[in-house]
């Protein structure tokens, strides 16, 4: 079973990522994971795409193949894998179809009020990194992280008019990689309308959804 998982940043579609590996026992692949752990192990292709970046630079899809061709052929991903952040482009879709058959796209939809809503009240500890939300999940101590007792502060990519920018980047990039999967036949959307729906109840629309397909 070979899985995209699309949505916009805050959709949650990485939290239903890694819930719906566990329940189905594939793994959950983010390609941002995967970039950083090569440069994190300062390997060949970590090196190149840390070269790309700090030349402002996209890592070209090429270098991204590789790396996803090298994590789904791996012995886990035998009975298939979910993938995030893969493919964002036409050109990434058309070598991911060279290298494996996806079943199903699960477009996660979000509107932007709910991103932004949602996205707009993270706060981030400046001392070690964790993320907390004002709207579910909450620091014990307002303004303190929990585990570090950090300041938590609000990132300049959660800051509102950041976020809007940020979601219309998305809709642009998205916009063809969708037709591409609909003339397929292949999307499957959910709507996730509140700002804080329990990520199980998603969780579980989505595995219906997948179930009444495999059937
Ligand atoms: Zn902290």
């Amino acid at each position: 079973m070979q899985i995209l998982m699309f949505g916009p940043p805050g959709s949650g579609k990485g939290t239903y990522g890694s819930k719906l590996s566990a329940k189905f026992g594939i793994p959950h692949i983010s390609t941002g994971d995967l970039v950083r752990d090569e440069i994190k192990n300062e390997t060949e292709m970590g090196k190149r795409i840390n070269d790309y970046s700090s030349r402002g630079l996209l890592v070209p899809d090429s270098v991204m193949c590789q790396l996803l061709q090298k994590r789904i052929t791996q012995p886990d991903c035998t009975g298939g894998f979910i993938l995030d952040g893969f493919p964002r482009t036409i050109s990434q879709a058309q070598e991911l179809e060279k290298m494996s058959t996806t079943d199903l796209v699960i477009n996660v939809q979000v509107p932007d009020a709910v991103v932004i809503a949602r996205l707009g009240s993270r706060l981030t500890c400046r001392s070690c990194g964790a993320i907390y939300n004002e709207l579910f999940l909450k620091p014990r101590v307002s303004g303190r992280c929990d585990k570090c007792d950090g300041q938590l502060y609000q990132r300049e990519d959660d800051r509102p008019s950041v976020i809007q920018q940020r979601l219309e980047l998305y809709q642009k990039q998205t916009q063809p990689l969708l037709e591409h999967y609909e003339r397929k036949n292949q999307i499957r959307n959910i709507t996730n309308n509140q700002a804080n729906v329990p990520p199980e109840e998603v969780v579980e629309e989505i595995v219906k959804i997948i179930q009444s397909d495999s059937n």
